[in-house]
């Protein structure tokens, strides 16, 4: 038994429905906070837990340098070790390699390099990405991929999306089998439809749990990311769950499940939250501005977290000003919980048949 899904609505290409792990149930459409380092920055387990986030995102790049995944196995496994008792998706190294490691060399074996920390000698293979995850206890392993770089020339993509897809028939290999645990493999194919298409029909034919859509939000602005998300979408199954990876603005996340996402993760929320940037129901702001430095009113009136249950706009603006800690744990902890109740909110409006209605931003 894999890790389930099921469709409980649809209106029009969105859905919402329940993925069922080894580490409880997870209603889709859904947001991960990514927890780079075995930790989602400036925030407990518990308060992850706290803005109604089931499933947190890990690195498996950054976790086999530091502390090595074979050393947090030892330790009983990355639930534990963060003391997370939901679900746990990982990537699979094959992002952070091309964007963080040094003297990277790229064959068909995989990516050989050095660490970014120490320079040591490591490679990534399909087969050793798997491992990885396995290793950290992952309820939702990713296939190892190329991020194929943007722009790029045509045969360039090409030839990069076929890479990624006999090293997902290896990952695919590599997975060992565990109850309510699965593997996702990654539709690449730049900005070509056609490449697209072809990308997920060969993953489809390999055969994966869930699929997801890479190598988008990363510049070719949010028209194309759309384009492609429905060049994709046809061409996967319905019974099984679908990931746009590192997207994005509440915006981009609203175009996406109305385009039939049903997970998403971006370190948006978080990093935002850590210089000042918060998001509302009013719509974006932040709390470096003056104009807050004397407004009594919470951030958000409609909001249930830490940050607009029992401060002012005031008294954020004074501690981001300041460069407190507190700063970025009571905007994190908000940021998290507005996307949280986003997601909550598009599931009301896809099982009350509202979704093509729904806009940003948007009454409570
Ligand atoms: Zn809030």
């Amino acid at each position: 038994m894999t890790i389930g899904f099921e469709v409980l609505a649809a209106d029009g290409m969105a859905r919402t429905g329940r993925l069922t792990t080894a580490h409880g149930v997870i209603e889709t459409p859904t947001f991960m906070p990514v927890g780079t380092a075995a930790t989602v920055k400036a925030m407990t387990a518990e308060g992850v837990a706290a803005t109604g986030a089931r499933i947190v995102l890990g690195n498996t790049y950054h976790l086999m340098l530091r502390p090595g995944a074979e050393r947090i196995a030892a330790l009983g496994g990355l639930h534990k070790f963060m003391n997370w008792p939901h679900a746990i998706l990982t990537d699979s190294g094959g992002f952070q390699v091309m964007s963080l490691a040094s003297l990277r060399t790229i064959s068909e074996e995989g990516v050989a390099f050095r660490s970014h920390l120490d320079g040591s000698k490591h490679l990534l293979s399909p087969e050793r990405s798997v491992e990885i995850q396995r290793l950290l206890g992952a309820d939702f392993t990713m296939a190892f991929d190329e991020c194929t770089p943007f722009p790029a020339e045509r045969a360039q993509v090409e030839a990069s999306m076929e890479l990624s897809m006999r090293w997902a028939e290896r990952s695919r290999a590599a997975f060992t089998e565990r109850p309510g645990h699965g593997i996702f493999g990654i539709v690449q194919g730049g900005v070509h439809p056609d490449l697209r298409r072809r990308s997920a029909e060969r993953l489809v034919g390999i055969g994966f749990d869930g699929y997801a859509i890479g190598g988008l939000a990363i510049g070719e602005g949010q028209e194309t990311t759309f384009a492609m998300i429905e060049a994709t979408v046809p061409y996967l199954p319905t019974d099984r769950p679908r990931y746009l990876m590192g997207v994005g603005k509440p915006a981009d996340l609203v175009g996406a499940v109305k385009r039939g996402v049903d997970m998403f993760d971006c370190v948006l929320p978080t990093r935002s939250g850590r210089t000042g940037q918060a998001w509302t129901r009013q719509g974006s702001l932040n709390l470096r501005n003056a104009r807050h430095a004397e407004d009594p009113a919470p951030l958000d009136p409609e909001c249930r977290c830490p940050a607009c249950t029992g401060h002012s706009r005031a008294y954020l603006h004074h501690l981001t000003k300041a460069g407190e800690i507190l700063a970025s744990m009571l905007l994190t902890a908000h940021n998290l919980t507005y996307y949280t109740d986003l997601m909550r909110d598009l599931r009301t409006a896809i099982t009350e048949g509202q979704v093509a209605q729904f806009e940003l931003p948007y009454p409570a």
